[in-house]
């Protein structure tokens, strides 16, 4: 076998991430990234959080097929489907060489190899390395650094726990020397990743310590952008507000799944908080934290949703007013314990709530938008715009979306002030004011 690979990544940042370290393991071991097409090896880092993402795959999955037949390419399936399918992938697919589950990314290379001699499967769950190992970013200017791997949770609907397995925090000097080394390799974002950020060490030393972080992080590196993802409204306190509060660098910005907003819908979906507890929570945050943008997840067509309980999310979707929403139709995930629940809800009810909940949150979003009008905003520079390159695309440290016109300076990477002039559904307009740095 050569040594160039591709891969092909579905799913989430977490995934995206992981994506990072196969490459950085494979450019530690002498490969070298290539297109699909002139790859020795492809590998494939697969979601199942939900029923699309897992089509899309496998859609991609038979696309290479080809390739195996006329190359010999090596197929690799990797991530949170392969480590829920593992055996049952391979029957399925008989070209794939090697399928390989959320602990193993370290061990690409050797699994790789290992083809030579056959076709293996490798989804072993116990322990997990989150320590040196090697990464290699795909951009340079902003940083994934996972701060916990895991969830304990077991929220009734998600596969997570049973495919990523419990929940484990990095040590703090840990996490910070990594982003130490982020901050002179010249990043300027940071991003925290976790399945449940808030719970940062809980499990280790019995209290959560990500407000810790946040100000550790905050107090020795106060140059680049902090962000982090996911909260748990339930793990989310006071704490942790008024560390985001008074560290300088930590963005205005909290993604905070709500799921739904009936306390039965909440407590069947064992969620861990109530629908009065979280909207104190949006509260407190607005209050304690001015100007921050709360945006969340909703479910709708849980088993058992009443129109009673459909018509509690919306009403605590308007009193939260979020700044964005993203809404998913429920749909059931094999091993889960909602998969066994009765009260299926019809598809047709399913997409008649989700388009009702839809036009809500669009509202919502574009309000917030127009809020920003006649600001000035500072943004970091993401690059060109896909859809027009004439202009570049940003964000906001609220994390809207900003462009604005392209001069002759290259500004990718740089913070710049940007005059807002016009506010679209999704997306802000504007002028440069200012190169920041
Ligand atoms: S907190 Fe709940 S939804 Fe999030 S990963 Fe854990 S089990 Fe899944």
């Amino acid at each position: 076998m050569g040594n160039k690979y591709a891969v092909v990544t579905f799913g989430c940042q977490m995934n995206i991430h992981d994506a990072e370290r196969i490459r950085g393991a494979l450019d530690a071991g002498g490969w070298s990234e290539c297109g699909t097409e002139e790859a020795d090896a492809i590998i494939f880092m697969t979601c199942c959080v939900r029923e699309s993402a897992e089509q899309r795959f496998y859609g991609r999955l038979s696309s290479v097929k080809p390739l195996k037949e006329k190359r010999g390419t090596v197929i690799a399936v990797g991530g949170c489907l392969a480590q829920k399918e593992g055996l049952r992938l391979m029957e399925q697919a008989p070209y794939v060489d090697v399928v390989f589950g959320t602990h193993q990314y370290p061990h690409i290379a050797d699994l790789l190899a290992q083809t030579a001699r056959g076709r293996l499967c490798s989804t072993d769950l116990s322990g997990v390395c989150l320590s040196g190992v090697p990464c290699s970013r795909f951009d340079d200017f902003r940083a994934w650094i996972t701060i916990t791997h895991g969830c304990d949770n077991f929220c009734s609907y998600c596969i997570v726990p049973y495919v990523r397995g419990g929940e484990v925090s990095r040590p703090m000097q840990e996490v910070a020397e990594e982003v130490g080394a982020h901050v002179t390799a010249g990043v300027r974002e940071i991003n925290l990743l976790g399945q449940n950020v808030n719970s940062y060490r809980r499990k280790e030393e019995g209290r959560s310590r990500f407000a810790d972080l946040l100000r550790v992080l905050g107090n020795r590196y106060p140059d680049p952008w902090i962000r982090f993802t996911t909260s748990h409204p339930r793990d989310f306190d006071s704490e942790i507000m008024r560390a985001i509060a008074e560290t300088g660098n930590v963005c205005e910005y909290v993604h905070l799944p709500l799921q739904a907003g009936s306390d039965h819908m909440l407590a069947v979906m064992n969620r861990g908080y109530s629908r009065d507890e979280y909207m104190h929570k949006v509260a407190e945050l607005r209050a304690s934290v001015p100007g921050v943008s709360v945006t969340t997840d909703l479910i709708v067509g849980f088993p058992g949703e009443t129109e009673e309980d459909f018509a509690a999310t919306m009403e605590v979707v308007e009193r939260c007013r979020f700044d964005a929403a993203f809404t998913f139709l429920y749909n059931a995930r094999e091993r889960t314990a909602a998969a066994g629940l009765p009260g299926e809800i019809p598809v047709k009810v399913k997409q008649a709530r989700l388009q009702k909940l839809m036009e809500v949150t669009r509202k919502m979003t574009s309000e917030s938008m127009r809020s920003e009008l006649g600001t000035d905003q500072t943004v970091l520079v993401h690059g060109p715009s896909r859809k027009n390159p004439r202009r570049w695309s940003a964000r906001s440290r609220t994390n809207k979306l900003v462009h604005f016109e392209r001069g002759d300076d290259d500004l990718k990477g740089a913070f710049a002030r940007v005059h807002i002039t016009a506010a679209g559904n999704w997306s802000l307009q504007g002028t440069l004011r200012e190169i920041l740095s």
